[in-house]
Order: C-alpha cells, then structure tokens, then sequence
C-alpha cells in the first residue's frame, strides 16, 4: 500500500529544512494534493499576507496517487497566494517530477521566507539541500533545465524551474518542468522568483515501486476504460490542440479578444497539419494517452513543444492568429521565458483590442502597430512582458490590472474574472463555462471547474444526476448550477488525488468517481466511497472559498466583464447573460450550502483547526460545527 509521504518545510530566509509527518487525519479528510495545500495555507499564511513578501508560502504537493500504479498519477499541485489576484493562488503540473517527488517519500514542500541570493533546492538519495544558482540566474527555463541535468550527467533528472519573468516577478509568471508542462495560471512562478528560488530538482527515485496484483488489475481495468473512449484515439495521436475546430464549429471559440465566438482560419489547426510535423510523442507518468509531442518546423534549429488547446487558442484565434506555426513558435517563447501562454496570449488580444478602439495609441505602444495577428508584434511584447518593460510591464501585471491604469473605458474590454484571464471558451455559448468562470476559486477558469458534462452527458443522464434533461443544452440556465457544483467537487478530487482529467474526466469520463474510489482503496488501503471523495471535494472548495473571502473577495460583486454580458450577441449567444448569471450564481451558492453572500455557512473539520478563526472572523453566518 502506498502511505503519504513527509512534509519538507523548508525556510529559505534561515537556510533551514525540516521534515513533518503526514497526518494520517488528513489523508481521509483533504486527501492530499489541492486538498492539502489549502489546509496548510490557511494554517501557514495570514489573511494579510501580501504574495510577493517572504512570509507567503510556495506549497506543492503530490497528489495521494501521485507516483503509484494508478494511471496518469503524475500530478503535482502549486499554492500560494497569488500575485495576480490577490486570491487563492492554484495551479497544476505534470510530467515526472510529482511521481519522483513521492517515490523519496515527500508528499509536499512547504517553502517559505527568502534566500538573500539565488538558490536552487535538490532532492534526492542523500536529503534535501540548498545550492547556489547564481550561474543559472538570468537563464531561460530550457537552458536552466538543461544545465541542471548535464550537470548530474543524466537526463531523468526532473526540474521545476522558473524563466526570466519569475526572476522579476512578473504576476503572470509560471513554473515549468522541461518544455512541456507548465503550472501556468495564478503567477506562481513569481512568488517563487520573489524568494530567490530558481529550481527545484529531483533526482531518479531508488527503484521502481513494487504494487499487489489487486492494484495491478485495478489500474489495468482503469487503462482499459480510458482507452475504450471515442476520443482516445484523438488525444494520443494528436493531442487536445486537436480541439481546436470543434470549438469553432459549437461556436465556442474566443475569436479577437471575446469579439467573436467563431474564428474561420480555425480550420488551420487541423490535426493532420501539426501531425505532419511532430518527430516525437511523449508522456507523463505511467499515461497511456501520450497527448503530448514534439514537433519539428521548417528551419527550426531545434524540436519545439506542441500547444495544448488553451494555449494553442490565447495566442491563436484570441489575438487572430491562424497560422499554427507561428502559434507553435510564441508558445515556446512564453515558455522559456517562464510567462504562463492563457494570461499572456489574453493579455495580448486585450491590447489589440484597445488598439483598434483608438482606447490605446501609438503613444501608448511605443510606436509599436498593434495589429491583430501580427506574430511580430506578438513576439515583441512577449519578451517585453517577461522583461517586464514598456507596455510589456503593463500588460504583465494581467488584464484587470493593465484596464485600471489605462483607464478610458478600457475594463470594459478586459476578460478576466477576479484577475485570472478568461480561458478558450467563449463564456456567451456555454452556460455552464459562464457560470464556472464566475464562481471558480480561482478565478475565470476552466481547468478546476470542467463542466464539461454539458456536453457529454445524454438528456437522460443529465434529468437522472441533475433533475433536468436541459442541463444538456448549452444556452440554457436550467440544471447548470448543480451540474457546475458537481464538476468543481468532481475536479477538487482529481486534484487532491493527483490523477490527469484528461484520462480521467474527458475520456473515462468518471463524474460519479466510482472507479477513483476503487483506485483510493486498492493503492491506498483508505475506505472511501464515492460519496466520501465528493464530500472532500466539497470540503476543499469551502476551504478555498475562506481564503478568498479571507482575503478579501466579495462573491457576488465580480462578474463577466461588461463587453460579454451587454453586447449584441453573435449567432449561438445569449444576450441577456446579465441576469441569468446572478440567477446561477444564487442557485449555485444553495447547492454548496453557503450564504446568499456566498459564504460557507458550517464544516466539519476532523481535527482541531484554531487557525480557522483567523480566516472566518469576519464572515457572517459561518459557523465551524
Ligand atoms: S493526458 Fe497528457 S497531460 Fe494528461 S497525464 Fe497524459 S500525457 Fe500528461
């Protein structure tokens, strides 16, 4: 059975590193991964805490089937608060490093204060310790992950490193392992910079794990069932960019900064076209999807990462951009220089947009012609925003903030939800998207929401777990609130658990979390039901929504920005958006149990939690029972 590993905490302002045991209270009650890392937030950090001071604290940590024989348990998850919301900040990675995390027996790195000079943090047989990286500061993500593996003289090596715009705490900042996989969203990346933290590294674990036959045959059947899936096929030869087209074909598509919800060069992102390029399809931890690749263009000196859909769309259709080369080319800049590609491909079509409606000027720009779709002028404020100079300083500060010092109108056009980008979906054509970009904990977002049962559930499954066949149709308010709550517990698990939601949710397509469960209880040896892994989800959003409100939010002030909700709808919109959002968003907040204010009103935590009082002393109608 796989127990959770120690907690390292380590202090970067006292060089000092210590072990905690894992709780075995916490595995039944957070599970581990974004379950943990909220419970330890709330517990290590202040209301007040300001995200960029030495007293915020980075958490990541391994989710409880994070490097076992549970398919695609490769996800390890990121907390702090967030530089570029003020708010819970959450993000989540892929690739290798989580399963080698645990296989050392860490569960999570708590790590707080900050190093007076760059320093790098490696894992491995002989501890955990502390190195200097003045070599590497300064250096790109791929250039910093190549040196720290040539310099092992082994390439399983895994790191997790931030770019120049971490360096400068850039709010949009992200943290990369290798080319591929990002934890993008929230700025990150900058709260590791502003500790003076260029890398982590993790050695090869000692040896490969040893499971029961029990968990063996659990895992194949899980296998068995992703790879069953119609879409299987889609994802592992061409990866979700593949998606593209669909979403434009639903009318779904965020065309020119949400102007439009259909893009007509999205047929360029036809999956036989970056097909022809790739050289190399890749992995993550024990994934039978394989849904990520390397690609090579015509005279490119060297292999370049394939988008994901989110990305491939931001600095795509987003900024009106139809040729997927250069789409492919900016990608790969965002992510050497550490800047996560949604926020700054959004950000991007942000400026573009203002360009057009005379709101910015040449003036403004540098003399920079910010026509849309130009790769040119794409490529230059990428680097200006990772440098954080010019209007590239601006826009690198996230779109609600950018709109408030231009001023003249400019929030009116700026997507964004509590400070977070909006994603790819247009929010006017999904209800269900509308409605998760509004009460997501983390801001406009798709990932940690996945309502994605609005499109794959039948009438009749939608009438039996929703009550309404409607909840299917996507113009329609009806059954949207419960079947978002449900997607958002859903994903919290997912989260806590460490498993991919690709495999997971948009192939095995398991919202009722029964064979999640089967996996807990045969890799685990936990008794938990279904129902008990929905109940932790639910916990985990009550304790997110806290620190929210902790910090400051008001739920039901924030809405979509005004150029979505009051606009004349393109074809497959709503138009009246305005008024079915509060309606949602009331009936989505009685669903969770909270206040009409959007307050959890009770929880019952399974240990004594003084620390709780610091976050609810404030809030009307909370009550810890
Ligand atoms: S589906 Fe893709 S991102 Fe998810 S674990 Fe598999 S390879 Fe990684």
């Amino acid at each position: 059975m796989d127990k959770p590993g120690r907690i390292v905490k380590v202090d970067l302002t006292q060089s000092s590193i210590m072990s905690l045991a894992y709780s075995p209270v916490w595995s039944s009650a957070y599970l581990a991964g974004r379950g943990i890392n909220i419970r330890l937030l709330l517990e290590h950090t202040e209301p007040d805490t300001e995200p960029l001071d030495p007293e915020n604290v980075l958490i990541l940590s391994c989710g409880l089937l994070t490097g076992t024989a549970a398919p695609a348990s490769s996800r390890l998850h990121l907390s702090a608060a967030s530089p570029l919301t003020g708010l819970l900040g959450s993000s989540s990675i892929g690739g290798h490093f989580g399963a080698h995390l645990r296989r050392h027996g860490i569960q999570a790195l708590m790590i707080c204060g900050k190093s007076p000079r760059p320093v790098v943090l490696r894992i491995g047989a002989n501890g955990v310790r502390l190195e200097p990286a003045h070599d590497l500061w300064g250096r790109d993500t791929v250039e910093t992950y190549r040196a720290l593996r040539s310099a092992q003289g082994r390439s399983d090596v895994e790191v997790l490193c931030i770019g120049p715009a971490g360096e400068r705490a850039v709010p949009m900042a992200c943290i990369m392992s290798g080319p591929d996989h990002a934890a993008g969203r929230t700025g990150l990346g900058a709260v590791m910079g502003s500790k003076n933290l260029k890398a982590v590294v993790v050695d090869p674990p000692p040896g490969p794990p040893r499971y029961s036959s029990a968990a063996k045959e659990t895992a194949a059947r899980y296998v068995r069932r992703i790879r069953q899936s119609a879409e299987y096929s889609t994802f592992s030869t061409h990866g979700s960019v593949a998606y593209v087209g669909w979403c434009h074909e639903r009318r779904l598509l965020a065309t020119r900064n949400f102007r439009e919800n259909s893009f007509p060069a999205a047929q360029a992102f036809d999956p036989q076209h970056l097909s022809g390029l790739t050289t190399r399809r890749k992995t993550c931890y024990r994934c039978p999807v394989h849904c990520k690749a390397e690609l090579r263009l015509p005279g490119a000196s060297e292999p370049l990462a394939r988008p994901e859909f989110e990305t491939a769309i931001a600095l795509g259709p987003k900024c009106s951009l139809g040729d997927p080369q250069q789409v492919v080319l900016l990608h790969n800049l965002c992510s050497r220089l550490g800047l996560d590609a949604i926020s700054a491909g959004t950000a991007i079509a942000f400026a573009m947009d203002l360009f057009e409606r005379g709101i910015l000027t040449a003036q403004d720009t540098d003399g920079l012609d910010l026509r849309w779709g130009d790769p040119a002028v794409m490529e230059r404020l990428i680097e200006d925003m990772a440098q954080a100079r010019g209007l590239g300083a601006l826009l690198g500060q996230g779109v609600h903030r950018a709109a408030q010092s231009i001023g003249r109108g400019a929030e009116r056009y700026a997507p964004h939800v509590h400070g977070l980008e909006m994603p790819a979906y247009h929010p006017g054509g999904s209800m269900a998207t509308a409605l998760g970009y509004l009460v997501s904990t983390r801001g406009a977002d798709f990932t940690s929401v996945y309502a994605t049962p609005e499109y794959r559930w039948s009438p009749e499954e939608a009438a039996r777990e929703v009550g309404t066949p409607l909840a299917v149709n996507p113009l329609q308010p009806e059954g949207k609130p419960a079947l978002v709550a449900r997607s958002m517990m859903v994903s919290a698990v997912m989260d806590a658990l460490g498993l991919c939601k690709v495999p997971a949710l948009s192939l095995a397509g398991g919202f009722d979390l029964k064979c999640e469960a089967e996996l807990v209880r045969h890799l685990t040896g936990l008794a938990l039901e279904a129902d008990d892994l929905l109940d932790i989800g639910k916990r985990i959003l009550d304790l997110e929504q806290l620190a929210n409100v902790g910090r400051g939010l008001d739920p039901t002030k924030d809405t979509l920005p005004e150029m979505v909700r009051h606009r004349p709808a393109p074809d497959g919109m709503r138009a009246d958006l305005k008024d079915i959002l509060e309606r949602m968003r009331l009936e989505f907040f009685q669903f969770m149990g909270w206040t009409p204010q959007g307050i959890p009103r009770r929880m019952a935590l399974p240990e004594p939690s003084p620390w709780l009082s610091r976050w609810t002393r404030r809030q009307k109608g909370w009550r810890n029972s």
